[in-house]
């Protein structure tokens, strides 16, 4: 009998595996329907030797101490402040937008205060900002918005920036100075060795068994388990009772090239050309010497493996219709970016995990308080503690004195 059955080996699923084997000594078995772990954040050495990530490129940055503490119980790291530059206009120039980006497009020489009343003559007054379009047309103007916003997002979505909630173009800043960092995290870096090894040593413990190329269907009559925790889909896993939630997808094309450099920055984002967004240079992430160089472009579509959750109201309205059934499922907690339907970073991926990891344990701290109070049965048979403590919540979601 394992405590735990984990539907899901990626960070939601390996981070409440290792707490709760570690820190509860429970007994885990953690399974996925893919033939390795560490979900899409999984790294491998290809056929040449070069270190790539085989769902697109996974970059770690977090402003929570917590969470970068957390990980490095499993791994070293190697600092790294990813860079990417946009083809526009025939030219690679530094996204996000910054100082640099403006003089190099239109051949100026403005300063950082200048560069903000440039952005300010172009920016047009928009109340509330709602959507994707009104969060960078109300910062920079529409000329910007669609060299740099409107196709690449038409791309990556299927639709137009008008029809995506504010909070996925909010996800890449403007800038005034020169910084050109794609992210302005307190912590950036790569585990030293790789993501699937981090994700190895997170699970090695006695009280955890992995289990691949299985999906959870295949054994949920045969193997015996008190509590699940899944990381899918969330309208998977209720038959899609309500309807299809839209995730968004992409096909990933790799390729090694005889050559030691093949572009200039770690990741080129194609806004207006090519079918695909970007093309990642994996060398620069990881740092790693070697005669050729591999590369991966990203091809958006509609079908395919589930990787990005669509934020957008309508679908909102349809996730909280699930929650609701999750809610009010016992003893099974959903976490993770497809449970949860949250387009979430690495970071807080883990950081939700760690949340719900400390509330299974004060759960059970309860429930230990609990069995150790005297009992009386109450008028309907069912346990009530004197000490007024909750005592109708054990592991397996069942009453402990029935
Ligand atoms: P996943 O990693 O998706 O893990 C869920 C696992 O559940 C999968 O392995 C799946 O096979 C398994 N599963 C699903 N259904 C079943 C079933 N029925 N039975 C068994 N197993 C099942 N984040 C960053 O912080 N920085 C980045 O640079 C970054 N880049 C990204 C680039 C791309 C292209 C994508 C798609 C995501 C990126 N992310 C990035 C986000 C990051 O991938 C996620 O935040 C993180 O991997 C989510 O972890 P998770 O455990 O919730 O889900
Ligand atoms: N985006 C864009 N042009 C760019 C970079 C980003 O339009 O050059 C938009 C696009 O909608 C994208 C979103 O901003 O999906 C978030 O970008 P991010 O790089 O964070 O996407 P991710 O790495 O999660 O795919």
């Amino acid at each position: 009998m394992f405590d735990y059955l984990i539907v899901g080996a990626g960070f939601a699923g390996s981070v409440l595996a290792e707490r709760l084997a570690t820190q509860m000594n429970k007994k885990v078995l953690i399974i996925d329907k893919r033939n390795h772990i560490a979900g899409n954040a999984y790294d491998h050495f290809n056929k040449d030797g070069i270190l790539v990530h085989k769902y697109g490129p996974h970059i770690f940055h977090t402003n929570s101490k917590d969470v970068f503490d957390y990980l490095s119980r499993f791994t070293e790291w190697r600092p790294y402040e990813h860079r990417v530059q946009a083809s526009v206009d025939g030219q690679l120039v530094p996204i996000p937008i910054n100082l640099d980006t403006i003089n190099k497009l239109y051949g100026l020489n403005l300063t950082s205060f200048e560069v903000e009343d440039f952005f300010q003559s172009k920016a047009e007054e928009i109340n509330p900002i709602r959507t994707s379009e009104d969060v960078v047309v109300s910062r920079v103007g529409r000329e910007l918005y669609e060299k740099f916003f409107r196709n690449y997002t038409r791309k990556q979505w299927g639709m137009d920036p008008s029809e995506l909630d504010k909070s996925v173009t909010s996800r890449v800043p403007v800038r005034t100075n020169r910084d050109d960092r794609y992210f302005s995290d307190t912590y950036q870096a790569m585990p030293l060795r790789g993501y699937t090894y981090m994700f190895e040593k997170m699970l090695d413990h006695p009280n955890i068994k992995i289990m691949l190329n299985t999906d959870y269907h295949e054994i949920l009559d045969v193997i015996p388990f008190r509590e699940m925790i899944y990381t899918g889909p969330v309208d998977e896993y209720f038959d899609f009772r309500y309807g299809k939630l839209p995730y968004r997808s992409l096909e990933f094309k790799h390729e090694t090239l005889d050559e030691q450099l093949h572009q200039p920055a770690p990741v080129v984002n194609y806004p207006n050309e090519h079918p695909y967004t970007r093309i990642t240079e994996f060398k620069y992430l990881t740092g790693q010497q070697h005669p050729k160089t591999s590369i991966v472009y990203e091809y958006p579509k509609a079908e395919g493996d589930p990787y990005y959750p669509v934020p957008k109201p309508e679908n909102a309205e349809l996730y909280t219709r699930y929650k609701k059934l999750a809610d009010e499922t016992p003893g099974v907690h959903f976490v993770g970016r497809l449970a949860t339907y949250r387009y979430y970073n690495m970071d807080q991926v883990v950081a939700q995990a760690l949340t719900l990891f400390k509330k299974l344990s004060a759960t059970k701290e309860v429930v230990k308080l609990a069995d150790r109070a005297p009992v009386k049965l109450n008028g309907n048979g069912k346990a009530k503690t004197l000490n007024g403590v909750v005592a109708g919540i054990s592991s397996n979601g069942k009453h402990k004195a029935d």
